[in-house]
């Protein structure tokens, strides 16, 4: 932000709340008030719970913990725990590499064929519709870290992780959410074939077919397999997920920009199969890998490369190391293992495994206050300024 940004900001709508800076949203937005100023979070806004959906996610950490009791008791075959750790990953790679990496941010090309693999499992993984999941996630990329953000971070771990699918949305994710060009989804048959026919395909893939398997092959009872197949198997994925939203925007470092709130960490990484990584992909979120080539547990990288050999993926996009490196020595926080500082890696200090959830983790690093222009931050390419400019980057 330039020097007479600042000051516009200050003049606008900076005000001092708990000494620390806010950028000042009026509660009784409506939702049809133009958002026209920088954009932050308001923290005095308190977020109106909808308690259908909290009961909702209760009843469905209580059947999870019920089917996992199952699974470590062994009252389940191990082809049936085998089976639904297949689903697992076959799901969350639907969502990983469908509807993360590919339809969110096309960083690659798919076949028609590849296109009906991703939407079919991702399908299996029961995230929302492709269509709701992508413009969440543009959304998110967008108005990182602010009240446009629907899984805003600066409210904390809860409302990040999974507390935001319980509380009725901020006006501005509703205002800002209409801004987003969902073109490109409209005109793909397969992701509005989904999006029309949702709730039907969710009771067939994410949970009939799940669940009939170790029925019909493995002898296990119906309310068994529901328990495993479905509850537990789809509240871990979810969880996988959630981490990203959560523990990857608040616990770890910024080597490549120290001005975005998302951090990187291996832990999110091994969880959700290479999307931890997570301070590069918002610096980078056309890169089909989300990570440096470098990084370990990016298993949709290898198997976006692996898609490619087979001649279902082409054009897969990546950030160039020159424009890595620029952005690291511009912008990053000095923690990057090549070429950072060694002062700015002491910072950074724990007894065995480097990551938050050790406790004896500690960071001198901080992280930054997020006030967005209103046209928010790019998306497609590093020139990327709104919507509309999708078909320039391919
Ligand atoms: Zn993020
Ligand atoms: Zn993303």
């Amino acid at each position: 932000m330039t020097a007479s940004d600042k000051k516009k900001l200050k003049a606008n709508n900076v005000k001092d709340c708990n000494q620390k800076k806010h950028v000042h949203v009026n509660n009784n937005q409506s939702d049809d008030t133009p958002v026209t100023r920088y954009i932050g979070t308001d923290y005095s806004y308190k977020h109106q719970i909808v308690w259908k959906n909290a009961i909702g996610f209760l009843i469905l950490h209580v059947f999870a913990l019920w089917g996992l009791a199952l699974v470590i008791t062994g009252t389940v075959s191990w082809k049936t725990s085998l089976w639904t750790i297949c689903v697992l990953y076959i799901g969350s790679e639907g969502v990983t590499i469908g509807a993360h990496r590919y339809y969110t941010h096309r960083s690659f090309k798919a076949t028609p064929l590849l296109r009906a693999i991703l939407v079919t499992t991702q399908t299996l993984a029961g995230q929302n519709s492709m269509f709701i999941w992508c413009r969440d996630h543009r959304l998110h990329h967008r108005y990182s870290d602010t009240d446009g953000d629907p899984h805003n971070s600066k409210r904390g771990f809860f409302f990040c992780h999974m507390g935001w699918l319980m509380c009725k949305k901020h006006p501005y994710v509703i205002q800002l959410g209409r801004r987003i060009d969902l073109s490109d989804l409209q005109a793909d048959w397969m992701v509005m074939f989904q999006k029309k026919y949702y709730y039907v395909l969710y009771l067939l893939l994410a949970i009939y077919l799940p669940v009939c398997v170790p029925v019909l092959y493995f002898g296990e009872t119906w309310w068994n397999s529901l328990l495993v197949s479905y509850f537990a198997r789809y509240v871990c994925e979810l969880h996988g997920t959630w981490f990203v939203n959560s523990i990857a925007h608040l616990y770890g470092t910024r080597p490549y920009d120290q001005n975005l709130q998302p951090v990187e960490s291996w832990f999110v990484s091994f969880l959700s199969l290479g999307e931890g990584w997570h301070n590069y992909h918002h610096a980078f979120p056309w890169d089909y890998k989300a990570a440096e080539l470098t990084m370990h547990f990016n298993f949709s990288a290898s198997l976006i490369r692996f898609f490619e050999r087979m001649g279902l993926a082409y054009d897969l996009k990546s950030a160039s190391p020159d424009m890595v490196t620029n952005r690291i020595k511009r912008a990053g926080d000095g923690s990057h293992y090549e070429l950072g500082t060694e002062e700015a890696r002491a910072a950074v200090t724990a007894t065995g495994p480097l990551h938050p959830l050790n406790p004896t983790y500690n960071t001198t690093l901080k992280a930054p206050d997020v006030i967005l222009k209103p046209e928010g931050l790019p998306l497609y390419h590093e020139h990327d300024v709104l919507n509309g400019d999708l078909n320039k980057s391919t």
